[in-house]
């Protein structure tokens, strides 16, 4: 915390704890911890952000825990690390979120939004309850509080993403409507292996890109547009599908950019 965010660690009262000696990991994982850093004033933007950072550095530790002995993340190990967990989701779950083609980071920030794990505003203030955390409004509409519902689902710009994409892969809208419908979403018809594929590189993909969008507003103070988020959501689905899906293999990466959807 020293070297990595030293205006936090200026503004912590107490320096001294180890990391270690505030929980254990399977509670760092699971539970609400209350970080109670005692930061005498409330947080700017920055700091906040940086806060939230700290955060998921935090959580990178026991997230580890499911790791196999190969050094690969697999659905077995991730349920193995979980199970103690009544609450958890189910493996579908992870299944959908583990098999796609994205890439490791990328899964799991998918995973941890399907645990509700991600450091959107309302859970960042959930665990410094000492501290107003301002502002708490999307940032990317700012219209709505920072939940994650709202994020990557509600939210405009989030909204305006999933319309292009259901419309594409032939989803109704009304059967995704909560976050976990999304992790559910591509077992809902049966379609061919193309088509499942796609469907989870879009999933992911757009909540990557919502992320991604999200921290440009935050960090560069831009609005958004429709376009800028379907390109690289796009960009992205189109890549993960030509590198890793043995079912896109007559397809070049140049087809699959200009129109992956004609490929499922
Ligand atoms: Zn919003």
């Amino acid at each position: 915390m020293k070297e990595r965010f030293p205006g936090l660690y200026r503004l912590c009262p107490s320096k001294g704890f180890p990391i270690a000696s505030l929980d254990s990991p399977s509670s760092l994982l699971f539970d609400a911890v209350d970080w109670n850093f005692n930061f005498p004033r409330n947080l700017s933007d920055r700091e906040a952000m940086e806060l939230a950072t700290l955060l998921d550095m935090l959580e990178e530790v026991p997230l580890w825990a499911g790791l196999d002995d190969s050094e690969e993340f697999s659905v077995k190990s991730m349920a193995a690390a979980i199970s103690p967990v009544a609450t958890a989701p189910s493996a579908t779950f992870f299944s959908a979120i583990w098999r796609s083609a994205a890439p490791k980071k990328v899964k799991i920030f998918g995973w941890r939004i399907a645990i509700n794990r991600v450091n959107t505003a309302d859970r960042i203030q959930r665990q410094i309850p000492r501290q107003v955390l301002s502002p708490s409004c999307c940032m990317v509409c700012k219209r709505a509080t920072e939940v994650d519902q709202h994020l990557f689902v509600d939210c405009p710009a989030a909204a305006s993403w999933w319309s292009w994409f259901f419309g594409k892969v032939g989803i109704h809208a009304s059967s995704v409507i909560l976050l976990a419908d999304f992790f559910q979403v591509h077992t809902a018809t049966r379609k061919n292996a193309r088509w499942v594929a796609a469907v989870k590189a879009g999933v992911l993909a757009g909540f990557w890109a919502i992320w991604l969008l999200r921290n440009k507003c935050i960090f560069e103070d831009e609005g958004w547009n429709a376009e800028g988020l379907q390109d690289t959501s796009n960009r992205l689905i189109a890549l993960w599908l030509h590198s890793s899906e043995k079912d896109f293999k007559g397809y070049s990466l140049a087809d699959l950019q200009r129109d992956w959807a004609s490929a499922i």
